[in-house]
């Protein structure tokens, strides 16, 4: 290959590599071990590690070492949305967008999905539903073949017949089939089984169920149990036999209750959480996964008439807007709390006015930063790698200019993001 490609290559990936030492001189530090604010801090990388965190602005002995100047900005782990789907976007042609784009079209599209991601400052995302194609996106990006976050996906998402995540909802009969677990629809233990097997089979980090209706499927109810007992069961022990984590879609009380009772790791959304569904989480630890900004996007694009089918219409005006008083009370009530956006409802590389949303409805911004580092690097269980600043972890660091602890809009606006020791932007 010429030299000259080489570059443009290397260019397009990055700023720097992860071979080199970096001194990265911090005004403010939060390394979400604590809650508290460090000032004058200096991290030192080396490789893809962090490799010590020390006291004042400590300069290199040696001059092929690259000093980083973050003295006017507050330094943070790299962030992580537990709940984004990575493939798409919603517009106006969403719902037909599946009959005429080929795998191919979806990747190449949802490169920009990563790369916005990846500079909205989040190095880790977990992918909660796709067709496949997150798959290779999350391989492609671990391999350095395109920018984005980490991901931990959950290829295809397990509905039951007629389910939200059910592919042939709202087709032609002749079009409609019936799709099984292998595509992800299952009906009974033994189903839940195979179509678990069959998420590994296909590469997936983690599983995650439609335990009741959804908002955005093409059917009647958005907020009813669609799993029996038995089968959320089925679906998180079999689950955990792979060692995969679990996920929840849940609006209404009841989905909610079962897949709580069942063990599974994370209720998203959440919308009709009851007091006995957090004193239940609880008890239980399971974390809740709001995702405030997609119930606010499509209960005001609900508004636009034709950007939803007619059957969407009334459950997003209804759902949406219930999800941030419902995070407001779950966080006061004490439930465990893992930032999540459901960025693909909502635009992709806006992640971070979540944490204006969890702000305004009582959770201080030190918490909600928390909640989208250290919190879900527990959840994933990957917390002897990520989630903090401290030596022997890997190095994803992101930076905002001021201090969000004041003013929470400035999460909108990093300026500076290193994952796994290369650095992507500098401005
Ligand atoms: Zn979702």
């Amino acid at each position: 290959m010429p030299k000259y490609l080489l570059f443009l290559i290397s260019m397009s990936c990055s700023y720097s590599t992860s071979a080199q030492t970096k001194y990265l001189h911090c005004g403010n530090l939060i390394d979400s071990k604590s809650k508290k604010v460090q000032k004058e801090m200096t991290v030192i990388t080396k490789d893809k590690i962090i490799e010590q965190v020390v006291k004042g602005y400590i300069d290199p002995e040696h001059d092929d070492v690259e000093v980083f100047d973050l003295k006017s900005k507050t330094v943070m782990p790299g962030l992580m949305d537990m709940h984004v789907h990575i493939e798409h976007e919603s517009n106006k042609k969403r719902y037909e967008e599946g009959f005429r784009m080929n795998e191919a079209d979806v990747a190449l599209k949802a490169i920009s999905y990563c790369t916005k991601t990846l500079m909205a400052g989040f190095t880790t995302v977990r992918d909660l539903g796709g067709t496949g194609v997150n798959v290779s996106l999350g391989n492609a990006i671990a391999k350095g073949h395109i920018n984005g976050p980490r991901i931990y996906t959950a290829e295809k998402s397990l509905a039951t017949t007629g389910g939200h995540a059910d592919p042939s909802n709202g087709l032609r009969a002749d079009l409609m089939g019936d799709p099984g677990p292998k595509e992800g629809v299952i009906n009974g233990p033994e189903d839940a089984f195979k179509a678990v097997r069959q998420r590994y089979k296909n590469g997936a980090d983690c599983i995650k169920i439609t335990a009741t209706g959804g908002v955005l499927s093409v059917a009647k109810d958005g907020s009813g149990p669609q799993f029996s007992q038995e089968e959320v069961n089925a679906v998180v022990q079999a689950a955990k036999e792979y060692g995969f984590t679990t996920a929840a879609h849940a609006h209404g009380a009841e989905g909610m209750k079962r897949a709580v009772l069942a063990g599974i790791t994370s209720i998203e959304h959440g919308t009709k959480m009851t007091e006995e569904v957090m004193e239940l989480m609880i008890k239980k630890g399971t974390y809740y996964v709001p995702t405030i900004a997609a119930g606010k996007f499509v209960a005001e694009k609900a508004k636009i008439k034709g950007f939803y089918p007619d059957v969407v219409v009334p459950k997003a005006l209804e759902i949406g807007p219930k999800i941030q008083e419902t995070f407001g009370k779950a966080y006061k009530k004490g439930v465990k709390i893992a930032f999540g956006t459901d960025s693909g409802v909502s635009p992709h590389g806006d992640n971070a006015k979540e944490f204006i949303f969890m702000h305004e409805a009582g959770m201080p911004v030190i918490e909600a930063i928390l909640s989208a580092t250290i919190s879900p690097a527990e959840m994933l269980k990957i917390d002897d790698k990520l989630g903090t600043i401290e030596a022997g972890k890997l190095a994803d660091i992101i930076a905002v200019e001021g201090d969000p602890l004041e003013n929470v809009e400035l999460m909108l606006n990093v300026n500076f993001v290193m994952k796994e020791g290369v650095v992507y932007k500098n401005n």
